[in-house]
């Protein structure tokens, strides 16, 4: 498989440096809110990533940190009076559902910052032994960008018009204010009972630095991949890198990912201009995690998303499609049946899709190919079952034989249950009334011979 590798700005053959592991890091949530839409593209994406690793034969080990520490965790919890990881675990908790919720695999790994901070010390101390960073008088720790030829690679920086020699101390900044970043902050007031001990004082860990110290004890000192949202690139990836390649002397990461922004109806997510959603606003506006997925992977990684309600409706339909042609198939299905040439024709398309730079919107049109020659064929074949779930192991939005697999909560249950009466009294408007009623809680009523059927949307 190829893809873009941010750090060489090429496409590129992926390939584990050892065996048949990809060993990929990806910069996971601060968890001081809930993750926004924006957030949960990125996650997508990733997910995609490591389905389109699987699909091709190779396997994954990708650890996803958790931001616990940092600027804006230590400001919200003492701001709420609440102890740190009482704050935060809130948030981790809500990212986990929301991961299950969009039916993002697993990693394998999700170190939290807090349990690390002796692994951050021993990384800060061998930066302070290489000579590349330096206490200041405050009792912080810096990294000195001068002291690191490198700096600046991924970023493509020209140090030479821009670096102003400043100190950072806070955790993100921008290209512009290029300059010494923290790795160690002493404490300060406004971080109340949040500390731990250092050989430099009581304090905590830069963000970056994090990373760096993570990624290396779960992955070592040289991995495959590393991913984010294309916000991580500058100041954190390139701090990422001059921290871990200043200590090790290693090349740190092979290949760099990042995911484009997303904006909603043309204009960047924000709080005050009234479009920014939370997974869990979009569930409350009668969305389905699967509706959400559907337009969140569904558009090219390295391409700007930008997100619309017209475009989850257009999901749903869509998702509706695929699911009448593979309920139908599952329906009629012949063992005996040969395979039809149209699916080798599919699955070939959509392998090259995805193998392509993950061309996501590419491998849908070779799913549709395939939802399209099913219905005109009335195929009763199994190796055509088999192709949808082979395509679904990527995209992760089709059911199988949902009609089993999926519990109907009590309140649609109550509401199935008025409904049978009502047709039963032949009242066909309440009836039609309640079907009404059940999908815009996001389930399907059909009726046959049998009775109701109810299927999530
Ligand atoms: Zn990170």
């Amino acid at each position: 498989m190829k893809v873009f590798n941010s750090l060489t700005r090429k496409p590129e053959e992926l390939k584990p440096l050892e065996g048949n592991v990809i060993r990929m890091y990806t910069c996971g949530p601060t968890v001081y809110n809930f993750a926004h839409i924006g957030n949960f593209r990125a996650y997508a994406f990733e997910d995609v990533l490591r389905r389109v690793i699987q699909f091709c034969g190779m396997g994954v080990k990708q650890v996803m940190n958790l931001t616990d520490v940092d600027d804006k965790t230590i400001r919200n919890a003492n701001q709420q009076g609440k102890a740190l990881d009482n704050y935060t675990r809130t948030y981790k908790d809500a990212f986990f559902a929301d991961l299950k919720a969009l039916n993002i695999q697993s990693a394998e790994v999700y170190p939290a910052a807090t349990d690390h901070i002796p692994e951050m010390i021993a990384l800060v101390e061998k930066l302070m032994e290489k000579g590349v960073a330096y206490k200041s008088d405050d009792g912080s720790v810096y990294f000195n960008v001068r002291k690191f030829p490198g700096y600046g690679a991924l970023a493509h920086i020209d140090f030479d018009n821009q670096r102003t020699g400043a100190r950072c101390a806070s955790d993100e900044y921008d290209k512009e204010n290029v300059g010494d970043f923290a790795l160690w902050k002493a404490w300060e007031e406004s971080d109340g009972p949040v500390g731990w001990d250092s050989p430099w004082g009581r304090g905590r860990p830069g963000w970056h630095i994090e990373c760096s110290a993570m990624a290396m004890k779960y992955l070592g000192e040289s991995f495959d991949l590393h991913t984010g949202g294309i916000d991580n690139l500058f100041p954190h990836h390139e701090n990422e890198i001059a921290q871990a390649e200043a200590a090790t002397g290693a090349k740190f990461v092979n290949t760099w990912m990042h995911c484009a922004h997303l904006k909603v109806n043309g204009e960047k997510m924000s709080k005050s201009a009234g479009n920014f959603f939370t997974l869990r606003d979009l569930i409350e506006k009668g969305y389905t995690g699967r509706e959400i997925r559907y337009v969140l992977v569904n558009a090219h990684y390295r391409t700007g998303l930008n997100f619309a309600f017209s475009a989850l409706e257009d999901a749903r339909k869509s998702l509706e499609r695929i699911d009448r042609a593979v309920d139908a198939l599952i329906e009629r299905i012949d063992p005996s049946e040969e395979a039809p040439a149209f699916v080798a024709k599919a699955l070939d398309d959509f392998t090259s899709a995805v193998q392509d730079d993950l061309n996501i919107p590419k491998a849908f049109a070779a799913l549709f190919d395939l939802v399209r020659e099913t219905n005109a064929s009335g195929t009763k074949s199994q190796a055509v079952l088999d192709a949808f779930r082979r395509m679904d192991e990527v995209l992760g939005v089709i059911f199988f034989g949902k009609k089993e697999k999926e519990d109907i909560p009590e309140e649609i249950a109550n509401l199935l249950k008025l409904r049978a009466e009502a047709r039963a009294a032949k009242n066909w408007a309440e009836s039609d009334r309640l079907r009404d009623e059940i999908a815009t809680a996001g389930w399907l009523v059909k009726d046959s011979k049998e009775g109701q059927t109810c299927t999530k949307k």
